[in-house]
């Protein structure tokens, strides 16, 4: 059983920012509307989220980190809400990690902790605290020290962190985020309002309101798939892609199509080795896209990919044409 979430662990865990993923993913889907991230030593050390959430209940704190176990499966593969489904995150965390998870639902009169070392479980017993949930993972990869040489340097991971959870604010802005700890001087996100006035905010938060200020809007659709989002100005360019920002459906996604249609559409007015800022959502029937291809790579399987590459590239120079750029 261990060996086996160890395994799945090499997939799903692939270093300290995998983990903030999953957990925080999991913070969403319990409603949280705040969520706390604290790491150290690039998470290595340490991660901890804490979330006000729905909390896990006693009886089930010991199902929440056994192996497939999740609260959230629907019949329907292609209509999944919940961010995670697989009930792999946390039993994958606990067997690659000193794992300790609180929490407290809101009828409960006291919260309840189990913690997880090497296989071995430990609690639940009663534990004060407020309503939510406390997941603190310390010591990643101990068990797996070939896993732990291929760390980059802290430095590199706490940055991978905040990059993961930006990604995710944006897809989120009502929910107020926060990311502290000796990793980083402190981050936080203010919850905004609804709409598209809050998600521009949300934006200006994580990019610089530079950006909205340097973008033009985009709003297009093409047979059923709709792009919105801002295409910077060629001039407002980066030396990475580190401000390339993808939604599909809502989810923050990481596709090489995606990426080679923003970069195909500013071919001939950005230099090869800059890159745009882009922040594109695009939303289309589920049935249409699988975004589920890889548990933690969050690429993405379009059933006409032609289509999305064509829709991207030609809003995007439409948009930049009507500027007059
Ligand atoms: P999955 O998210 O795929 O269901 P996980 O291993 O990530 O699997 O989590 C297992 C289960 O633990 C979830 O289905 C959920 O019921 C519970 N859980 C995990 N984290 C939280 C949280 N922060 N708040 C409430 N419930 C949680
Ligand atoms: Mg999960």
């Amino acid at each position: 059983e261990t060996i086996i979430n160890q395994i799945a662990a090499g997939e799903v865990i692939e270093r300290p920012a995998s983990v903030v993923k999953e957990l925080v993913e999991n913070s969403i889907d319990a409603g949280a509307t705040r969520i706390e991230v604290v790491t150290a030593g690039g998470g290595k050390n340490l991660i901890r989220i804490t979330d006000n959430g729905s909390g896990i209940r006693s009886d089930e704190l010991a199902l929440a980190v056994a192996r497939h176990c999740t609260s959230k499966l629907t019949n329907d593969v292609h209509d999944i809400r919940a961010l995670g489904f697989r009930g792999e995150a946390l039993p994958s965390i606990g067997s690659v990690s000193r794992l300790s998870l609180k929490s407290r639902t809101s009828d409960a009169d006291s919260g309840f902790e189990i913690s997880t070392h090497g296989g071995r479980q430990d609690g639940p017993r009663p534990t004060p605290m407020n309503g939510g949930t406390i997941a603190e993972v310390r010591d990643l990869f101990f068990a797996t020290p070939a896993r732990l040489k291929f760390m980059k340097t802290d430095r590199a991971e706490a940055s991978a962190i905040s990059d993961v959870v930006k990604r995710i604010a944006i897809a989120f802005p009502h929910i107020r985020f926060s990311l502290a700890g000796s990793d980083r001087t402190p981050i936080e996100l203010a919850a905004t309002g609804a709409g598209s006035s809050g998600m521009l905010e949300r934006i200006s938060q994580v990019l610089g309101k530079e950006f909205p200020e340097n973008a033009i809007a985009i709003d297009a659709e093409r047979d059923g798939v709709r792009l919105t989002g801002f295409a910077g100005i060629p001039a407002f360019n980066r030396g990475n892609s580190l401000h390339q920002f993808a939604y599909v459906n809502g989810r923050p996604v990481r596709d090489k199509q995606i990426w080679g249609a923003i970069r195909g559409a500013y071919a001939d007015v950005i230099a090869r080795d800059r890159h745009p800022v882009v922040v594109l959502f695009l939303n289309l029937d589920p049935a249409l896209v699988d975004v589920n291809v890889h548990p933690a790579k969050a690429d993405v399987r379009f059933r006409d990919p032609g289509l999305v590459r064509g829709l991207i590239v030609g809003a995007i120079r439409e948009a930049l044409g009507q500027s007059g750029i």
